[in-house]
């Protein structure tokens, strides 16, 4: 067997479980996606304030952002060449958005994530994380030289036992507490103060939560979570990602200063990759921004979101949602694959989720909203539920 034939091999059996995965094309406008010539409501987008089908707001970045400032490539890492002013006014936005604190960006919430763990961490650290959190957390634990635990998904009684039973092991100097703020399977989201409360107990645990889709969609300014439940300084290690509600792509830490500096120092993504073009910061900067000031969006899809998921309910479903990510729990994969496709036939793009992603017996479709979305097309999918 040639080498071409043993991967062959695998996507066969990958198609034969109905699990292969293929890109799709596709067109989007404002919140519709056509593909294969039908257009459908798009249910599955990370865009939850619409702004990145905003073309009006495109023009106006363009109109405020002087030719010479339309930097394409940074061409170097920003340890040497590529520390662009936009870099720098983009950590300002943020430090001073986050109560002062201070702000490092990265090219993408992968690259964040794979790095700041390996960063932080020796063979002395232990790190607990939800059992749910994302994959290039995990990736980043692995990369890691840490010994690590995962505690139950959202039990944090779970969590404080474990920190009850290592805190005073003698084989770790420190621990870090890994979790999401808004989990993006569920919908379901982290207690953020009670976790803060137990974090609080113990002189060497550190806190690190990503708000990849908690930013822009809580708090009064779209902080996220930690805005909402006012445990920004608390909170050592907060991340997000600019590539959903915020419209354009990178990730962020908020932390101290010397831990700012710490990482400028070893965490190899940061070092070792291109930083991203300018222009994509000033982007940033120029939608954050706005972003501190859309309280009505995030008004109406916490309003959108509570009635989708009160209808779901209605209709005898198991729905975990607390959030603009809402899943309907259909139960078996086969039937909830047949519903998918009829709804999307309907005309709303609504994909399924189905075991390994999530566990067996509970395959379901997954809804994502944007503050786009209208409470009459929130009915019509309904009835097709
Ligand atoms: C999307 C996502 C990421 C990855 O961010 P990118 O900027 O797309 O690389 C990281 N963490 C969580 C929780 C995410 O949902």
């Amino acid at each position: 067997m040639n080498l071409l034939d043993q991967y062959a091999e695998s996507l066969q059996q990958l198609k034969s479980q109905g699990n292969l995965r293929r890109f799709t094309s596709n067109i989007q406008q404002d919140k519709y996606i056509t593909i294969e010539q039908q257009r459908m409501l798009n249910l599955s987008s990370n865009d939850y304030l619409g702004l990145a089908s905003n073309i009006q707001l495109r023009e106006e970045f363009f109109d405020v952002t002087d030719h010479s400032a339309r930097v394409m490539s940074a061409a170097s890492s920003r340890l040497l060449t590529g520390n662009f002013p936009q870099y720098e006014q983009l950590e300002d936005t943020l430090s001073k958005a986050f109560l002062g604190r201070s702000a490092l960006l990265f090219n993408s919430g992968y690259h964040m994530n794979i790095g700041i763990l390996p960063a932080l961490s020796d063979s002395k650290t232990l790190i607990l994380a939800d059992k749910l959190v994302h994959a290039s957390m995990i990736d980043g634990i692995r990369l890691s030289a840490a010994k690590y635990l995962r505690y139950r998904h959202n039990d944090l009684q779970h969590l404080e036992q474990l920190l009850e039973k290592y805190q005073q092991d003698e084989a770790f100097n420190k621990i870090i507490v890994v979790t999401e703020s808004i989990f993006s399977m569920d919908g379901d989201e982290t207690d953020l103060a009670e976790l803060v409360r137990i974090k609080n107990k113990y002189p060497n645990v550190m806190l690190y939560v990503d708000e990849a889709h908690a930013i822009g969609v809580r708090g009064k300014q779209g902080l996220g979570c930690a805005e909402q439940y006012h445990v920004i300084n608390d909170i050592d290690l907060l991340v997000g990602t600019f590539g959903k509600a915020i419209a354009s792509i990178g990730g962020y830490l908020i932390c101290h200063p010397i831990i700012r500096e710490y990482l400028i120092n070893s965490m190899r993504p940061l070092i070792f990759s291109t930083a991203q073009p300018p222009i994509c910061m000033a982007w940033t900067n120029f939608v954050l921004k706005k972003v501190f000031l859309l309280n009505a969006s995030r008004e109406k899809l916490h309003d959108l979101s509570q009635y989708l998921q009160r209808s779901i309910i209605a209709k005898q479903y198991e729905c975990p949602s607390t959030s603009h990510i809402v899943p309907v729990v259909i139960g078996e994969s086969q039937k909830t694959v047949n519903l998918a496709k009829h709804i999307q036939s309907e005309g709303f793009y609504v994909m399924p989720v189905r075991p390994p992603t999530v566990p067996k017996q509970s395959a379901r479709l997954r809804i994502s909203l944007t503050a786009l979305i209208e409470q009459s097309e929130i009915d019509a999918l309904i009835a097709l539920l």
